[in-house]
């Protein structure tokens, strides 16, 4: 039986997720039918319209405000022409045996964390990822790696920093914010991650 503490657990986290939803769709609603050229702007009349003060919340609506603005661009990318940025801070810092060099750590699989699952799938959709160790290691692999497009995971300010950089390159994003973050031993919700990769390929 559920105990008291671990039912409320689950009701914040249901009732998260549900205005999470609402978020989304009220965002694509007014960009859809207002004329809203930011992610500021998008974010600004979301926030508003459902009187969100929690930071959480407030920080989500302006990620994924861009990630609504972006997503029929970046939609026009093929999956192999786009790069997936992993924070090593997923990974099991005790465990990881991910060698390093100049493209970042490179994940063996050892299912320690949630990173052999995510390189995996962008593996399996043709799309190539970097795991990388900061907002400014992955503006340098974006440099190198010269992709049509950029989906990242991210804490809010790297993937708000990380938004704008590679934004001013012309390239469209996409961004998951981690669901717990900090400096190591962070969490990402997989399904979130995985609707990103599954993004379709419209260019053709
Ligand atoms: S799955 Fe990859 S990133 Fe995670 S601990 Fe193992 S080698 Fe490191």
């Amino acid at each position: 039986m559920l105990n008291g503490h671990k039912v409320a657990e689950e009701t914040e986290e249901s009732r998260t997720t549900n205005m999470q939803v609402k978020i989304r769709q009220l965002l694509e609603s007014f960009e859809a039918t207002e004329t809203i050229h930011t992610p500021e702007e998008l974010a600004d009349r979301v926030k508003s319209e459902l009187e969100i003060e929690d930071e959480d919340l407030s920080n989500f609506t302006f990620i994924e405000a861009g990630n609504v603005i972006n997503q029929s661009a970046y939609e026009y990318v093929k999956k192999e022409d786009r790069i997936v940025l992993i924070p090593h801070c997923l990974r099991d810092a005790e465990k990881c045996i991910a060698p390093i060099d100049d493209e970042g750590y490179h994940c063996k699989k050892c299912g320690a964390c949630i990173i052999a699952e995510i390189t995996q799938a962008a593996e399996d959709r043709g799309i190539k990822w970097y795991m990388v160790g900061g907002g400014s290691h992955a503006i340098n692999i974006v440099k190198n790696a010269r992709p049509q497009a950029v989906f990242g995971i991210a804490c809010f300010d790297d993937a708000k920093l990380g938004v704008e950089k590679v934004g001013k390159f012309g390239i469209p994003t996409q961004a998951v914010l981690l669901s717990k973050a900090g400096c190591v031993n962070t969490e990402v919700e997989i399904d979130k991650v995985l609707t990103k990769l599954d993004l379709p390929d419209s260019s053709e």
